[in-house]
């Protein structure tokens, strides 16, 4: 019997040792991996840092680029010598002499490749492509009949992208469309506008390219292009209010664009302003678009008999008439009323209006500023700067496809998908 325990107990000793050994096997190669990625993590945030100051600052010299990323010498060479012989920055000129020899310049290859930006909107989709500073090259447009699904309108965004010319590199698609928008997962969840519900667009369209493509809500994209290229350029803080058929708003909240929790922020235009107002598309009543889109004004314009379209009201307001005059001074009050809430709620630092509707800014901007102004807490007001955005249309298209560039630029966070990662990111 003791001879059987004896055994028994050296077989639980060997086994505890052998447990031991594994054990320890495990976690140094756990720890070599850490190593391995902190390294990997670190080069590819060093590139960033490197590539987003020569896109912004440049053409800079080496000196410059040292003094900001604080990089040792041998370091910056390896990454501005990888970046040169990638084609992703180029020498341009040279700079002052402190001294010795004049500084070679470095500044962003802006042509490097190029991103599509798509807008999908109610009867047609718009298509242009975009360089890597945000400058529009070229433009198309298909049109499709009321009413089309998902899959007819992404047949339509085929044919589309084969019509437009781009001659480089394609780095990705960026797509806005109106609604409650999935970007994470690429799916218009929810859109009025195109009666469409869990769509999916940027899987398919992503498997059919090969390349990368981003889905978002259009006012969020044209909020993005303001604020990198636009009127938002200077501000931290601001609410980007879009007018025409609807009213949207794009909310950037400390440099970063707010979504909310379900990717269903700055639905401005279905705030309720009047529970008893007339009933909206939303099948709620009184929200603000009820009493600012161009379905009031046209409503308004036929009630007092003046005109049936938009353009005609816009053309008797432009010709002195006072009632035309007045049925958009309203609609600047109502959209003031509206925008006055988000601003004692955000405390923006700037309003920039946006929209097919500012066509017509001259006749509603007045009674909207002195609303805003007159019906915000007063320091909030004083501060707050009122400003049209600047790209037009365009911004749609730009902001679309900033959607992708955003994406390329930001230093890799391990979260969601990367387009281009090999491109911008060290590889080895
Ligand atoms: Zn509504």
């Amino acid at each position: 019997i003791q001879a059987i325990s004896l055994l028994l107990t050296f077989g639980a000793v060997n086994t505890i040792i052998t447990l031991f050994t594994e054990l320890r096997k495990w976690v140094t190669m756990v720890y070599r991996n850490l190593c391995k990625g902190s390294k990997r993590l670190i080069k590819d945030l060093n590139r960033a840092i490197v590539v987003n100051f020569i896109r912004e600052k440049g053409p800079i010299s080496r000196t410059a680029i040292a003094a900001y990323t604080n990089l040792a010498q041998p370091t910056l060479t390896v990454i501005i010598n990888a970046l040169l012989d990638q084609g992703i920055i180029r020498e341009n000129g040279k700079g002052e002499s402190s001294g010795g020899r004049r500084p070679s310049l470095f500044e962003f290859n802006t042509h490097y490749g190029f991103i599509i930006g798509i807008k999908i909107e109610i009867d047609r989709v718009l298509l242009g492509l975009v360089d890597l500073s945000g400058k529009l090259i070229a433009r198309h447009e298909e049109t499709f009949p009321l009413g089309s699904t998902g899959e007819q309108v992404l047949k339509v965004i085929r044919t589309g992208l084969e019509r437009l010319p781009c001659a480089g590199r394609l780095l990705g698609i960026g797509i806005g469309a109106s609604g409650f928008i999935d970007a994470q997962r690429g799916v218009v969840v929810f859109s009025p506008v195109l009666n469409w519900r869990n769509v999916p667009i940027a899987a398919p369209l992503e498997k059919q390219s090969g390349v990368p493509v981003l889905l978002d809500n259009d006012v969020n994209s044209l909020t993005l292009a303001e604020h990198w290229y636009g009127a938002g350029r200077p501000y931290q803080n601001f609410v980007c209010v879009t007018v025409g058929i609807g009213i949207g708003s794009g909310v950037v909240i400390d440099n970063n664009l707010y979504r909310g929790s379900a990717c269903g922020a700055g639905e401005i235009g279905h705030m309720m302003i009047d529970p008893d107002g007339p009933l909206c598309a939303c099948g709620e009543r009184g929200c603000l678009e009820t009493v600012t889109a161009d379905s009031f004004l046209i409503r308004a314009a036929q009630e007092k008999g003046i005109a049936h379209s938009i353009e005609d009201l816009i053309t008797a307001a432009t010709s002195g008439d006072k009632c035309a005059r007045d049925i958009f001074a309203m609609m600047g009050k109502n959209l003031g009323m509206g925008v006055k809430n988000i601003i004692n709620l955000l405390n923006p630092q700037a309003i920039i209006l946006g929209g097919e509707r500012m066509d017509a800014s001259t006749f509603f901007l007045p009674a909207f500023a002195h609303v805003v102004r007159r019906h915000s807490f007063p320091d909030v007001a004083r501060e707050l700067i009122i400003t049209k955005a600047q790209l037009g249309e365009e911004g749609f298209l730009i902001g679309a496809g900033t959607l992708v560039a955003q994406a390329l630029f930001e230093p890799p966070l391990y979260t969601g998908r990367k387009p281009g990662r090999d491109i911008f990111y060290a590889t080895t």
